[in-house]
C-alpha cells in the first residue's frame, strides 16, 4: 500500500491506499491478476462475494437479465423478484417488510429515517449508538460512528446523536431515555472495530431499555449478516429479536445493494412519500440478489457455513498458545485475532505469498473469506499465516 498515485490511478481521488496489483478474473475462491497470478482469497471483497467468483447461480441470473433487457424499471411498478427476496428476508422472523436501498451506508440512513418517522412525540429524535461500530460514510451513517479521523474532517455532522460504551448496561439504561431516545443501533458483531461479538446479555439490555422507552432496536448487520456466521441473521442465536435490521455487504451477491428489514409497528407508520431510491431494488439487481440469497439460506449450505466456521475458528484459537496472539474472536467464517503489534507487515507478507488478508483497526487479523470456500481452502490459507506469524 502507497500514499502516493500508483501509475495509472492518477486520476481517481486519493481516498484509498491501494495495492498494486490489478485483477482480471476470478474463479471459486481465487483471484487472477494482469500477470497471470493466482491469489486465494480471505476477504470475499470485504464480505461481499458470499459465494466467491463466477458462481453458476449468479452466472445464470445475470444471463437472464440480459435477454429480458430489464436493468431498470422504476419503484412506481412491481417487480417480483423483489417481492420474492423481501419474502425470502422476512419469512418465519422479526421482520415483516423490506426496504432496498443501493448500499450500507444507504441501508442505514433509510433505518435511521424509518425509525424517527415511527417515534412518537416531538422531542423523541435521538438515536444511541455502540462505541467502535462503523455505520459507513454518508452524513447519517458517519453521525452514529463514533471514530474520530473519520468524522471530525467532515463535522458538523447529523445532531441528536449519542454514543455508549458497548458491555455497559449501566450507561445504556441512562442513555435510552422515554422522552428523547428514538432508536438505538448496533452491529451484533462489530466488524471494522475489531471483530468483536457484542454479548447476548447486552443486546438483551438494549432491548428492554427500548422496550421501556418505546425506542427502535436496529441491528446493524450489513457485515455480519445474511449467513456469514451459518445463520441467516447473525442475532438469532442471541434469542434477542430488532425492530429493524441493515443487510447489505452480500446481499447483492457482488452488485451494490442494501436493505432494511422492519417488523410490523415500524412498518404500519410508514406510507408514500417517506421515503425514496431511484435505482433501490431494482429488477437486475434484485434478480442477482434473488439467486444469491437462496442459495445462501438453504438449511445445507448454512450448516456447511457453520462446520467451515468451527473448524476456523479452532485452527484460530491454536495460535492463542502464542504470546504474541492476545485474542481470537468471532463466529462462523468471521473471525478476528487480535496481534500484540500492528499486523499491516502480516497482511504484506500474505500477500506476497499469494493470500489476500484483512486486518480491522491496526492490531486485528480479519478472516471474512467466501462463504463457498472449501476446507481445504480453508486450511492452505490458514497454513500461510501460521508460517508468517
Ligand atoms: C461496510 C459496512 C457499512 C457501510 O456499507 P457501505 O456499502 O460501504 O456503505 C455499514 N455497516 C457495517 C457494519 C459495515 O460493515
Amino acid at each position: 500500500m502507497t500514499a502516493t498515485a500508483l501509475p495509472g490511478t492518477q486520476h481517481l481521488v486519493p481516498v484509498y491506499a491501494r495495492r498494486d496489483v490489478c485483477f482480471v478474473s476470478g474463479e471459486g475462491c481465487e483471484l487472477v491478476d494482469d500477470t497471470g497470478r493466482r491469489f486465494l482469497d480471505f476477504t470475499a471483497g470485504i464480505g461481499v462475494n458470499a459465494l466467491g467468483y463466477g458462481h453458476p447461480v449468479i452466472r445464470a441470473a445475470i444471463e437472464d437479465a440480459a435477454v429480458t433487457g430489464l436493468l431498470h424499471v422504476s419503484n412506481l411498478y412491481r417487480n417480483r423478484s423483489a417481492e420474492e427476496l423481501a419474502e425470502l428476508l422476512t419469512a418465519r422472523s422479526f421482520g415483516s417488510h423490506v426496504f432496498f436501498a443501493n448500499s450500507g451506508a444507504e441501508a442505514v440512513e433509510g433505518a435511521l429515517k424509518f425509525a424517527r418517522r415511527a417515534a412518537v412525540g416531538e422531542s423523541k429524535r435521538e438515536i444511541v449508538a455502540v462505541r467502535g461500530g462503523f455505520h459507513g460514510r454518508t452524513y447519517g451513517a458517519l453521525s452514529v460512528t463514533d471514530r474520530p479521523d473519520y468524522r471530525r474532517p467532515f463535522e458538523p455532522l447529523v445532531p441528536g446523536m449519542r454514543f455508549i460504551d458497548r458491555e455497559d448496561p449501566e450507561r445504556a439504561r441512562a442513555a435510552i431515555e422515554v422522552e428523547r431516545t428514538a432508536a438505538v443501533i448496533v452491529e451484533p458483531i462489530q466488524g471494522e472495530g475489531g471483530v468483536r461479538p457484542i454479548s447476548s446479555e447486552f443486546l438483551g439490555v438494549l432491548r428492554d431499555c427500548c422496550d421501556a422507552a418505546g425506542a427502535a432496536l436496529i441491528f446493524d448487520e450489513i457485515q455480519c449478516g445474511l449467513g456469514r456466521t451459518g445463520e441467516r441473521y447473525a442475532f438469532e442465536p442471541s434469542g434477542v429479536e430488532p425492530d429493524i435490521v441493515v443487510l447489505a455487504k452480500p446481499l447483492g451477491g457482488g452488485l451494490p445493494m442494501g436493505a432494511v428489514v422492519v417488523n410490523e409497528r415500524i412498518a404500519s407508520m410508514l406510507s408514500p412519500g417517506d421515503h425514496g431510491s431511484t435505482f433501490g431494488g431494482g429488477p437486475f439487481v434484485s434478480a442477482v440478489a434473488l439467486a444469491c440469497a437462496r442459495t445462501i439460506l438453504e438449511p445445507e449450505f448454512l450448516s456447511t457455513v457453520r462446520e467451515r466456521g468451527n473448524a476456523l475458528a479452532t485452527r484460530l484459537r491454536s495460535l492463542l498458545a502464542r504470546p504474541d496472539v492476545v485474542d481470537v474472536r468471532g463466529r462462523g467464517l468471521m473471525h478476528g485475532v487480535e496481534l500484540d503489534r500492528p499486523v499491516a507487515p502480516v497482511l504484506e507478507r500474505a500477500f506476497d505469498a499469494g493470500l489476500l488478508l484483512l486486518q480491522a483497526g491496526s492490531h486485528v487479523l480479519r478472516f471474512l473469506p467466501p462463504l463457498v470456500m472449501s476446507a481445504e481452502d480453508l486450511d492452505r490459507g490458514l497454513d500461510i499465516v501460521e508460517s508468517i506469524l
